[in-house]
């Protein structure tokens, strides 16, 4: 049995605990989706309880060995992953593509992306360097190192599934943790293949696992004492459960949750840039990214009409399609009840008086192809109290709120529940500096459509985009997957150790 079979046959995937690609014993499997044809091509097992125990006490096994490797040692091994993840680029994407419906392009993106974070990571031995102060006090010398938490876990979405993987782990193997994660249940090739890299690289057995499995894996994960830590990529409902508990369970947890990303054009602006930006923004990866831009909002009723029209002229060019035809702007959605709940959302908002700009409902491919297509849809003259404004819809369905000030723009912005990104188009610095001074959101844009940072800056939302105060990317993931310690030292003379026992609390004199 290997992890991934051959193209045509419905694949039964497996975990890969102790370095090892492992059958699941449970008998529950669930189905893994071509988006693109709307077929099953794979099997994934759902963990147990005790398979989920089993794979920590693995874990838990390597991590003396690993966290005592010099992070040299753990750093070249990272380098051969990195050329590996650059070398197996093409087979990457097409795993993204088939079991995401993301196009190739788009998957290839996200992987050069995700190899963002690798290199981060190999700036672990200068991340990792602790402070020293010397005499701090009666010749003690006083240092703070950066230690390794242990057992730490990862706890991912469907929508990248390899970029957010790599951004929530890599520097938590380089910091010298042992790392479970546990993918989405709907893309589990990809995570299954990075083991297959992660083991040619010559990573120790049970530093990385993958345990594929539902709610009962994950209630594991969260409650055992041997998992120090939890990063949580998913939805925003979710991502409050995982902090609570885990936090009730005393774990450090970081959960990045959903998103409503705004982008508000600026009379100044220039339309024509802005409706380029907002396309590729709002409906690449058919919308489902969690940075994806979901409302334009127009300043100005002139902007608004100027916006519109262009958007309408635009939109209708975009094509949808199969992950792999070149020509494709975007690919279908995850799931059948995924592209059920979009049209919901466009339907109830219709009712409710939104505008149909542009009706992608039903598709020219829907016709002749059973994937889980949809087309553009944009709706206009959207209120802030119609559901489709108030939650995240993670599908192409996009809206335009229309404003008459950018007071009344940011108010609206910093009145959303979600706050994960934001972006101002606009050729007026004084606005831009207004809006990314006042706006409540963690990852914030001016002219630029989707402010993703980049792998060296923290990456974070703000409201309910984030519970916890751990960050992926960046220098805060270094502070979330280690511990700090501080040591003072003294080493005296013999014949001058001091024979009168102090009772006051030590100065520094
Ligand atoms: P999801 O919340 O359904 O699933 C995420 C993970 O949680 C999966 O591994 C899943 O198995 C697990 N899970 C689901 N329900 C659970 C439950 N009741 N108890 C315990 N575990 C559970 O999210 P998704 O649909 O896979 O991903 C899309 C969502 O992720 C969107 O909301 C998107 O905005 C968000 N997202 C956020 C970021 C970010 O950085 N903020 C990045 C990517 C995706």
């Amino acid at each position: 049995m290997t992890s991934i079979k051959s193209e045509n046959k419905v694949s039964t995937l497996t975990h890969f605990i102790g370095g090892a690609m492992v059958e699941g014993k449970s008998g529950r499997f669930g189905d893994v989706f071509n988006p693109s044809t709307g077929e099953v091509i794979g099997h994934v097992p759902l963990a147990t309880k005790e398979e989920v125990v089993e794979t920590i006490q693995k874990a838990q096994a390597a991590f003396p060995e690993w966290r005592k490797t010099s992070v040299a040692k753990r750093v070249e091994i990272i380098h051969r992953f990195r050329a590996l993840l650059v070398e197996e680029t093409d087979r990457l994407a097409e795993l993204i593509g088939r079991e995401s419906g993301k196009t190739i392009a788009d998957a290839k993106g996200e992987i050069s992306r995700g190899i963002e974070s690798v290199d981060f990571a190999l700036s672990a031995p200068q991340m990792l360097k602790g402070e020293y102060s010397v005499n701090v006090g009666g010749n003690i010398n006083s240092f703070s190192v950066k230690q390794p938490l242990g057992v730490v876990t990862a706890i991912a979405p469907f929508n990248f599934p390899v970029m957010v993987p790599l951004a929530m782990t890599s520097m938590a193997v380089a910091c010298g943790n042992s790392v479970i994660l546990k993918p989405s249940e709907r893309v589990p090739h990809s995570a299954l293949f990075i083991s297959e890299l992660w083991q040619k690289a010559g990573l120790p057995a049970g530093v990385w696992s993958v345990i594929n499995g539902d709610k009962e894996a994950v209630d594991e994960l969260l409650s055992n004492p041997l998992v120090t830590a939890i990063s949580f990529v998913g939805s925003t409902k979710v991502a409050e459960y995982i902090y609570h508990e885990g936090c009730r369970n005393n774990k450090r947890v970081a959960a990045f949750g959903g998103g409503k990303n705004h982008m508000i054009i600026m009379p100044d602006a220039d339309v024509d840039q802005a409706v380029t930006a907002f396309l590729g923004a709002a409906f690449g990866a058919a919308s489902q990214r969690c940075m994806a831009i979901s409302a334009a909002i127009p300043v100005g009723e002139k902007t608004a009409e100027r916006f519109t029209e262009k958007l309408k002229e635009r939109v209708a060019e975009l094509k949808v399609g199969p992950y792999h035809d070149e020509q494709m702007d975007f690919g279908p959605v995850i799931t059948q009840q995924s592209k059920d709940l979009v049209l919901k959302y466009i339907e109830e908002s219709l009712e409710d008086g939104a505008k149909l700009a542009f009706d992608g409902r039903n598709p020219e491919i829907c016709q002749t192809e059973k994937g889980f297509f949809l087309g553009p849809t944009v709706l206009d003259h959207v209120t802030t109290d119609m559901k489709i404004y108030k939650e995240e819809v993670f599908g192409p369905a996009r809206i335009v709120v229309r404003v008459s000030s950018l007071d009344e723009a940011i108010d609206m912005i910093n009145d959303h529940e979600l706050g994960n990104g934001v972006t101002i188009f606009t050729n007026n610095g004084a606005a831009a500096r207004k809006f990314t001074e006042e706006i409540e959101v963690g990852m914030v844009g001016v002219n630029v459509p989707i402010p993703i940072p980049v792998g060296y800056h923290n990456f974070g939302g703000w409201k309910r985009s984030k519970f916890g105060e751990g960050h992926m990317f960046g220098p805060d993931t270094v502070r979330f997957f280690t511990k700090s310690k501080t040591v003072s030292e003294r080493w005296p003379d013999a014949d001058a150790i001091g024979q009168q026992t102090e009772f006051s609390f030590p100065s520094n004199d």
